[in-house]
């Protein structure tokens, strides 16, 4: 069993909800309700740490990974640890999903539901691959908003209630 902790922070995206163990991050996301009436991002919001709860400091290696994926994304380095207690929660489709979208669609880039079930050796799951990625807890850091429809459509995210984030977030990369 994972003691857990958790912060909230300030970032261009509004606040997001930050929880983890010793073992590394068990989910980061934007507070709710954040949807597409409530969005107003500020590119120069700095992450700071609003409030805390439970023994164990925020992991200093996700602040500075969301002050580079905000501010100086050139300098982007390894993403924080990921608790093997989520990631790899029985479910190995999912780890795998989750795994080769964090280690293979790099900042920048997009991907489709078929390229990425491809990519995790599943060329006909694309329908399951999508399931896994909504399912996602790790917000901004296994970036399923890097995956857009094979149309060119950039798709739903956060249960379609998030377009305009997901927008952003891509316009962001493209800088
Ligand atoms: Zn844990």
């Amino acid at each position: 069993m994972c003691e857990i902790s958790s912060s909230i922070c300030s970032s261009p995206i509004g606040d997001l909800t930050i929880s983890y163990c010793r073992k590394g991050l068990h989910s980061i996301s934007q507070i709710s309700p954040i949807n597409d009436q409530s969005f107003i991002p500020d590119e120069k919001q700095t992450i700071e740490i609003q409030s805390s709860s439970g023994k164990i400091p925020i992991p200093e290696s996700c602040l500075n990974w969301l002050h580079t994926y905000f501010h100086s994304p050139n300098h982007l380095t390894k993403t924080p640890e990921l608790c093997p207690n989520i990631i790899s929660k029985n479910d190995s489709f999912q780890e795998n999903v989750w795994r080769t979208l964090l280690n293979n669609v790099h900042f920048g880039q997009t991907t489709t539901y078929g390229q990425l079930a491809e990519l995790t050796g599943n060329k006909n799951a694309a329908r399951a691959v999508g399931t896994a990625v909504h399912r996602n807890p790790f917000q901004l850091i296994v970036p399923c908003h890097r995956v857009i429809r094979s149309n060119g459509d950039i798709g739903n995210y956060a249960g379609k209630e998030g377009n305009n984030v997901k927008h952003w977030l891509l316009k962001h990369e493209q800088k």
